[in-house]
């Protein structure tokens, strides 16, 4: 206990270094300097007329929210639909998103969607961002959605027409389109933001964004390709979350000098990727793919099943704290309750981050460098990491780490970065600061949509995110909004939320269309019976002001009740989210939502 007392105390103060009154303020949006940060370089866009036409149904996005929606859509027969896509090609964070080294965490037996559908057999048990391009493209042709889709066209706002029971979209080339029906898959994981650090726009060196990579600048490519232009560069990287873990062994390869900026380290796991074999793969029966989504949900949000399938870090924890209960149930007059659930899991968290801290001064050959590299904060507090080229990176004599003790980068000039009163020139500066996940929708997807009545959802939204299921909301009838909040939060695998709202997205539209109306709206009282549903979701990572701070949890701001409820979803969890909205939407009866004529 003594242990866990002071791990605790330790835990606490990693954390209050890191605590800011800025929150979320400190980060800024590319501009000035930086405003190109927007621009796609990975493509020349092409002029074109500016549309003024009419669809079924538009869905803004390309990503896996738009596409599996889409191809749900065309699935049900509904094929006038429209993507409209601010990137050259769908993929949306995927299209951004071409680092070297980039790849998905999450199994992509699972990860990948519609992967029956389209029969593919994924190369790896992790696969590369280029294999994940490669899918989206792959689902888009699949489905059909690559002819009528709009690329390089950013929407700039949405409104509700009345009269005309239609919504209008207005977009960045000239574009008014109007559509029955609109599906937003705007994502959270494509718009970049910057460190509000002084003096960031002074830098007179090269600098980018990891999501929109300068290989022009660096050489090399997606696939992993050396960054050639680098070899007498001094590289400066910001940030060691999820995507620096990923590019920093190719830095470390073939940059001159690599300087790497830390603010809080990323707790490491284990990788071990394979190659997926064929012959085991023909084996699998149909509907191996949604059995093994119900297993991971399952097992990730600690339920029990026969086998585990995907069996990797996300499901490890689950199940160390399964075999803890079911050992402390196998004693003589043990009952299991909150408190038995509770040791569990602390007992097996600690466990994992000693591991992980172990596996640090394994690896790591300088002490100091393997003591700063470690993780002092609970698993799920930050995007757990998992990688087998990162820790050894920083074995190489041209890599150094530069920790910052939780306080960030102090300064910025146009010549390098200043840490600690300590001077670093640099020729290049890599910005791993993430995107736009914690800030209001209309910043993070870019416009504003407008409902009846002339109310924004920003308006409509001040206090919290408000929906039935995640996806319908009061007011802005025939718009549905496609991702995990409020809904299964699965965060674990985020495509399983988006190509499961996809079905119901389809199902409501095509009940629509059968039964011959023109809207389709939740009621205030539908909707407000599901906020009260959400209220009995327990505190999780996402809102844990205990955590180090970051994204996970508004970057330590303690948030208030209604706003908490932004980010919970059903409080029975994803496995029983699953089951219900399965019932819901198949049972035609759509209980909550109104189907009407047009008021004219
Ligand atoms: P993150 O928001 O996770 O990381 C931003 C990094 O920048 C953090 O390390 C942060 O430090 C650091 N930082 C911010 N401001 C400063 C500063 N002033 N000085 C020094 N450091 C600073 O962004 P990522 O792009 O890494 O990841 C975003 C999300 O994308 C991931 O969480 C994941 O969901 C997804 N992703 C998934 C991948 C996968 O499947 N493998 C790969 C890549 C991304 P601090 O931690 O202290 O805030």
């Amino acid at each position: 206990m003594a242990d866990r007392d002071a791990l605790r105390a330790k835990y606490r103060a990693e954390r209050d270094k890191r605590l800011r009154a800025d929150g979320n303020e400190q980060y800024i949006e590319p501009a000035g300097r930086f405003a190109h940060l927007l621009e796609d370089p990975y493509v020349e866009v092409v002029e074109r007329e500016p549309l003024c036409d009419e669809v079924t149904a538009a869905i803004i996005g390309g990503g896996f929210a738009g596409l599996t929606t889409g191809a749900r859509l065309q699935q049900a027969g509904i094929t006038d639909v429209r993507i409209i896509e601010g990137g050259g090609d769908v993929g949306g964070a995927w299209y951004w998103n071409r680092y070297p080294g980039a790849m998905c965490d999450t199994a992509a037996m699972i990860y990948l969607p519609l992967l029956e559908e389209t029969g593919h057999m994924p190369s790896h048990k992790y696969v590369p961002s280029t294999e994940i391009f490669a899918h989206a493209k792959r689902i888009a042709s699949h489905f059909g959605l690559a002819d009528q889709a709009l690329f390089s066209t950013s929407v700039t706002s949405i409104e509700w027409h009345e009269e005309s029971a239609r919504w209008v979209i207005h977009t960045t080339r000239g574009d008014a389109i109007r559509a029955r029906f609109v599906a937003m898959g705007t994502g959270p994981l494509h718009r970049p933001k910057l460190p509000g650090i002084p003096g960031i726009e002074s830098f007179g060196g090269h600098a980018f964004h990891t999501s929109r990579w300068d290989y022009g600048y660096t050489g090399g490519d997606p696939a992993g390709a050396p960054l050639a232009e680098l070899a007498d560069k001094r590289v400066g990287i910001i940030g060691t979350g999820a995507t620096a873990v990923q590019c920093i062994p190719h830095l470390a390869r073939d940059a001159g000098e690599l300087f790497v900026f830390q603010r809080t380290p990323s707790s490491i796991d284990v990788r071990n990727n394979h190659p997926i074999d064929p012959e085991w793969f023909a084996t699998l029966e149909p509907g191996w793919q949604q059995r093994w989504l119900t297993n991971f949900c399952v097992l990730q949000t600690g339920g029990f099943a026969d086998e585990d399938l995907v069996h990797d870090g996300w499901t490890d924890i689950s199940q160390r704290i399964r075999d803890r209960i079911v050992a402390a149930m196998s004693e003589p007059g043990a009952t299991f309750g909150p408190e038995l659930a509770q040791l569990a899991y602390e007992d097996s968290d600690d466990q994992k981050m000693t591991e992980i801290r172990a596996r640090i001064d394994a690896i790591v050959a300088d002490p100091d460098t393997a003591d700063d590299l470690k993780p002092w904060y609970r698993q799920l507090c930050k995007r757990p990491c998992f990688h087998d080229e990162y820790l050894q990176a920083f074995n190489e004599p041209t890599v150094h780490l530069v920790d910052t003790d939780g306080k960030g980068v102090e300064r910025i000039d146009e010549t390098g970065v200043w840490v600690g009163g300590r001077h670093f020139d640099l020729d290049c500066l890599i910005f791993a600061s993430g995107f736009e996940v914690g800030t209001s929708y209309a910043r993070r997807a870019g416009f504003e949509t407008t409902g009846r009545g002339g109310q924004t959802l920003s308006q409509r939204w001040a206090e919290c995110m408000q929906t039935m299921h995640g996806v319908h909301v009061h007011g802005f009838p025939n718009l549905f909004i496609i991702g995990p909040n409020q809904g299964a939060n699965l965060i674990s695998n985020i495509t399983s939320n988006l190509a499961d709202a996809g079905k119901t997205i389809a199902s409501v539209i095509a009940h629509t269309m059968d039964v011959e109306a023109d809207e389709v709206e939740v009621t205030l009282d539908a909707e407000q019976d599901w906020m009260r549903t959400l209220e009995g979701a327990g505190s999780t990572f996402l809102n844990n002001p205990d955590c180090t701070p970051g994204y996970y949890n508004n970057e330590g701001k303690a948030v208030g009740a209604r706003e908490r409820l932004s980010a919970v979803g059903y409080p029975p969890g994803p496995v029983a989210f699953f089951e219900f909205i399965d019932g819901w939407r198949t049972s035609g009866e759509f209980t909550g939502l109104e189907f009407r004529k047009a008021a004219t």
